[in-house]
């Protein structure tokens, strides 16, 4: 409906996801249930399922998703995201070690373009307790920049993406 020009680009997603740590270092997160405009009636979504678009633990960081919802399904994206931040490692490291996961799962010929690579994109945004933040992508060149919040106000920091290009290369 995008290419036909039946709807506007930018209405076509509208997920958002937000997470916070406070002084005392406890976490909270949410991602919004909009989801994916004109989804098959009956389709949940990542969002509201708990490790899929969205997982916090008060030990860890929040981590949160927006793009193709069935991907943080079938990897459990969110959760694989807080546990690697578990482990050690940094928010933005988590972060791409978990589209690398994705990457390396997306297997099926639909879901692949031209290169061989992902024909969607998924974002994540990552919180650590320390209150260290990283946004990363798939593909960095579609949306380059999310919004943080700190004691010296309000600043967007650049996306980090994994591959090159665009989901939809030829
Ligand atoms: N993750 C959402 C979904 O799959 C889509 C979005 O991010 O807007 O429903």
């Amino acid at each position: 409906m995008v290419d036909d020009g039946l709807i506007p680009a930018h209405s076509f997603w509208g997920t958002t996801n937000c997470n916070a740590v406070n002084a005392d270092g406890d976490i909270c997160g949410v991602t919004t249930t909009s989801g994916l405009s004109w989804k098959i009636p009956g389709r949940t979504g990542d969002s509201p399922i708990l490790g899929a678009g969205l997982y916090v633990d008060n030990d860890v960081g929040a981590v949160g998703s927006t793009g193709r919802g069935e991907a943080n399904l079938y990897n459990l994206s969110s959760f694989l995201a807080v546990e690697f931040m578990r482990q050690g490692m940094s928010p933005l490291d988590a972060g791409m070690a978990t589209l690398e996961r994705i990457r390396s799962n997306t297997v099926e010929s639909r879901l692949l373009n031209a290169r061989g690579l992902p024909s969607f994109d998924v974002r994540f945004f990552l919180l650590n307790k320390a209150g260290e933040t990283a946004g990363v992508a798939l593909y960095g060149s579609a949306e380059t920049h999310y919004a943080v919040c700190t004691e010296n106000g309000a600043e967007e920091r650049p996306f980090e993406g994994l591959l090159e290009g665009s989901p939809r290369d030829a």
